[in-house]
Order: structure tokens, then sequence, then C-alpha cells
């Protein structure tokens, strides 16, 4: 499956942080193709699409997404520019041999708010698997403490003022080449084997910076 062509400006698909095969056996080459290859980037290119010769063109996805979010004119770009980030934001959340113990600032931060790593993480778990439909869960600071949600769809935390950390895509999309009906295996076998803690990490520090500022 080709994923390396470039997309015309003015967003692109950015390069995956992996091989395609890389998260195997937990999500398989295929899985990553299509998701990647096929669903993310439908949604840049549809994104590009809908922006060109508007306001939108030219201005980061972030902002697309912020600007376009709650307003039922726009709802089309929202959902492809909300979902090309969503997707970035995923990939790069994983990693090939990941999970284990979090960095010291990120565990502390999930013991205060959570009771344990452990506790944080069933918790994550059960709101990926609860979840009815399409959507994603997501680990979020609030800037002053740390929760777990759910968002439908193409939402994410950002269009809340939410600070994402970490999110599980659970779209069948994303699972159900190699998992079928059987989301909680998927969910679970991505916290405990694939889940990029330094990334997580990098973002709370990322997010208490912003708000010192
Ligand atoms: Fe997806």
């Amino acid at each position: 499956m080709n994923t390396t062509t470039t997309i015309a400006s003015p967003l692109s698909l950015p390069p995956l942080p992996y091989s395609e095969s890389a998260l195997e056996p937990v999500i398989s080459g295929r899985t990553v193709g299509f998701h990647y290859g096929k669903h993310h980037r439908a949604y840049v290119e549809n994104a590009n699409r809908l922006i060109i010769r508007t306001e939108f063109a030219d201005i980061p996805l972030e902002r697309i997404v912020l600007a376009t979010a709650d307003n039922a004119d726009r709802a089309n770009i929202f959902n492809n520019a909300a979902q090309a980030w969503n997707h970035a934001f995923y990939w790069r959340g994983l990693k090939p041999k990941g999970g284990g113990e979090p960095p010291a600032p990120l565990k502390e931060k999930m013991e205060a708010a959570f009771g344990s790593v452990e506790a944080c993480k069933k918790e994550l778990s059960n709101i990926a698997i609860g979840h009815f439909g399409s959507g994603w869960a997501w680990l979020v600071s609030d800037g002053i403490s740390l929760k777990v949600m759910k968002t439908s769809n193409a939402d994410n935390p950002l269009t809340k003022g939410l600070a994402p950390l970490l999110t599980i895509d659970v779209w069948e999309h994303a699972y159900y080449l190699d998992y079928q009906n059987k989301r909680a295996d998927y969910v679970d076998a991505m916290i405990d084997k694939l889940v990029n803690w330094d990334f997580a990490a990098d973002n709370l520090s990322k997010a208490s910076d912003s708000v010192r500022r």
C-alpha cells in the first residue's frame, strides 16, 4: 500500500513515527495500512479540499479545529480537520514495546488523580470500552488535575479547553480487522503494550508550561 505520497499544501499527512508493521502483534500492519494509509489520509485530503479558498486555508490544523468547532455551517470542515488532528495524535501516542511505567512527573499526577497508575489505566480502559459508537477515549489535563473522558465521532478535548495527553481510537476501523467485535481486547492490549507514556508526559509538561505562562 502506498502511504508515502506527499499531499499538496496546505495540510499534510504526517509520516507514521514507525513502520506499518511495528505495532504487531497488538495492531497488525494490515490494520495500520488501512487506518493510516486510507482513513487518516482521507481526512487530510478532505480537509484540504474543503478549506481551499476559504479563510481556513493556510492556517495551522489545530486552529482550524478550534475555529470550526460547534459551528453547524462548518461541520464538514470540523469533522475532517479534527479527525486529521486526532489521528496524528493517536499515532504519536503509540510505540512498539510501549506500555510499562510512566515517567515520574506523569506517574505522580496519575496517582494524585486516580489513586494509582493501574487505576488510571483501568478508568481509561473502561471509558474506551464503554463508549457507544464511534469516537475516542482520552487522558487529559485540565491544568490542575488529570481526567479521562470520551468524545464522539471527530470531537476532541481541545474544543473544551482541555489538554490531551493520550488517546485511544475506538472507531471500529481501528481494531475490527484484528479483533472484530472484541473492542476490550484491543483497548487493554494497547494500553498494556503500545502506549507511549513519554509522549503523554511531554504533553503534560507542555500543558503545565502553558498554564504557568
Ligand atoms: Fe481512526
